[in-house]
């Protein structure tokens, strides 16, 4: 399960994009596609510190960032970084919890009772393996979940030509040039140490 958290949640950022622009003019949803990805970094961390025999301060294992807890420090972490270079803090605590949420949905969705998203509240797990994840796809996506992804998606798509006339396939693909153009910009301002220029 990795294209498909890609696949899945950038069907719910297209969609929710959309409601944003409405409201605030602004448009953070790539936020949401990026953050999807994070509940998952604990399985690399857990990784490494199984192949460097490491425990300290914490063992980190696969699951731990998959909870309430995790969504609401990291979005909180990220707002906080992230509202020093001009973005909006609340768009980006609310873009960041929305890709967690998605990626909790698209785990439910896919295992059987895997992990305890309520923690620490509850320990239950929960996991329905509507469609269960086989990986069969060289290992980085089950094909029937990343067919039922792209269906998602294509639906997203016709939702957001037909509610926003002014967005089309090809524009959308140029503002994701534009989110890569400002962060080849603030790279290049923070390694240059000059972070006046961030103002
Ligand atoms: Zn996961």
């Amino acid at each position: 399960m990795f294209l498909e958290h890609l696949i899945y949640s950038a069907a719910i950022a297209l969609v929710v994009g959309m409601i944003f622009m409405h409201y605030t003019g602004r448009n953070p949803s790539w936020l949401i596609i990026v953050m999807t990805i994070f509940p998952d970094i604990d399985l690399v961390i857990s990784r490494i510190m199984t192949a460097c025999n490491l425990s300290y301060p914490v063992i980190i294992n696969h699951g731990d960032f998959h909870n309430l807890i995790s969504l609401m420090f990291f979005s909180l972490v990220a707002a906080l970084i992230l509202s020093r270079y001009g973005m909006k803090f609340t768009d980006v605590f609310i873009c960041s919890a929305i890709g967690f949420i998605a990626h909790f949905l698209e785990d439910w969705f896919v295992y059987l009772d895997c992990y305890s998203f309520f923690y620490p509240w509850s320990l239950r797990v929960y996991g329905l393996a509507i469609i269960p994840e086989t990986g069969d796809l060289l290992g980085l996506a089950g094909v029937r979940v990343l067919l039922f992804g792209v269906v998602l998606l294509a639906l997203a798509v016709g939702v957001r030509m037909y509610f926003d006339g002014k967005w089309t396939i090809q524009s959308h693909i140029m503002s994701y040039f534009d989110v890569g153009r400002s962060v080849k910009y603030y790279a290049e301002v923070l390694l240059s140490g000059n972070s006046e220029k961030l103002e």
